[in-house]
């Protein structure tokens, strides 16, 4: 057997689903009789040797919660070489041979070094942001579309009846998956994310035009990324010359009970993981194409491509007159 015992942390920003995925990791690895150690807060805890030991039970009833039992954090010293030669040392000096990181691309950045350094490594894409190449979805996505989708509906029950236009910021800064999936099943009039120039001018545009129709309220996704919601809410109401709040959700979309497809993605990407580590692999990330569980270099997870599908943003916009 390649690997007798494996570590595993949860680094960067949570996501629900790292427990479920947590889960399948420690149970996984116990089949194959195959030790587990928790590391606690991400790089920072495996720079100070913050490790506890796992079983079957420590990972009981935490399949519906969101967080990580693991705890999180994000840790500069790691960046360093002397802070990777250390985590090294760490991991030799506690027989960890090898080492499950779930998170988002940072992570994978940081065990991509791990893995040049020789450590045995496999990524699983544990981030709200979905912005990870070489898998369909990350954990915690599809949790986080439901939430910012729940409160798009309460504020579209509250915007219809006073006739407002509502503008909802959700999470994204720098990818607006969430903003188009949410937008999309939300029936927004208008979605502004980052990866597309979006004018505030085209937005009003679509109220007036809207208003002339008789639809007389509005629902405006603008993912965190595509500008300051506040000043785009208060160029709006300035144009339109219409009533306009805005509701900006927050961390609110970082939490909860993962749903369904979380938990189920989670489990089969924990798991896959542990697979790859027994049979030797390393130096991969692992995701989900279709039905299949797959494994991507970190160069290509990590490689920040433009995710957002052009046809579905259309189809929001075409759908929403
Ligand atoms: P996420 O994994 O959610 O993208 P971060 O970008 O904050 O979150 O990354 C989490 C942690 O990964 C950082 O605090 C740092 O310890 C480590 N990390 C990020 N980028 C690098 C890098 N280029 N080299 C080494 N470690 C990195």
């Amino acid at each position: 057997m390649s690997v007798r015992k494996i570590g595993v942390l949860t680094s960067g920003g949570d996501a629900p689903g790292m427990n479920a995925a947590i889960r399948a990791v420690v149970r996984t690895a116990q089949y194959y009789e195959i030790e587990v150690v928790g590391i606690l807060r991400g790089y920072s805890g495996l720079l100070k040797g913050e490790f506890v030991e796992m079983n079957r039970r420590s990972v009981g009833d935490i399949i519906h919660r969101g967080g990580t039992i693991l705890h999180t954090a994000r840790c500069e010293e790691f960046k360093t070489e002397a802070g990777r030669a250390l985590a090294v040392k760490n991991l030799q000096e506690a027989g960890i041979d090898g080492l499950v990181a779930i998170g988002g691309d940072g992570t994978f950045r940081g065990a991509m070094e791990l893995h040049k350094l020789g450590v045995k490594v496999i990524g699983v894409p544990g981030t709200i942001d979905n912005d990870i190449e070489g898998t369909d979805y990350s954990i915690g996505f599809d949790t986080a579309v439901n939430t910012a989708l729940e409160a798009i509906n309460k504020i579209r029950d509250t915007a219809t009846s006073h006739e407002r236009i509502s503008l909802v910021e959700v999470m994204g800064r720098e990818a607006g998956c969430i903003a188009l999936m949410s937008g999309l099943a939300g029936g927004a009039e208008s979605i502004l994310i980052p990866e597309k120039e979006g004018s505030i001018q085209e937005v009003c545009d679509r109220i007036i035009e809207g208003r002339n129709r008789g639809k007389l309220y509005s629902i405006i996704i603008v993912a965190e990324g595509a500008g300051n919601s506040m000043e785009i809410g208060k160029r709006i109401m300035e144009y339109t010359g219409l009533e306009t709040r805005v509701t900006i959700l927050g961390h609110i979309q970082r939490g909860g009970s993962p749903t369904a497809l979380d938990r189920i993605i989670a489990t089969r990407m924990g798991a896959g993981a542990v697979e790859l580590l027994k049979d030797g692999v390393s130096g991969k990330a692992i995701g989900i194409q279709g039905q299949k569980i797959v494994a991507v270099d970190f160069t290509q997870a990590i490689a920040k491509m433009v995710r957002i599908d052009r046809e579905l943003y259309d189809l929001a916009l075409m759908l929403a007159k």
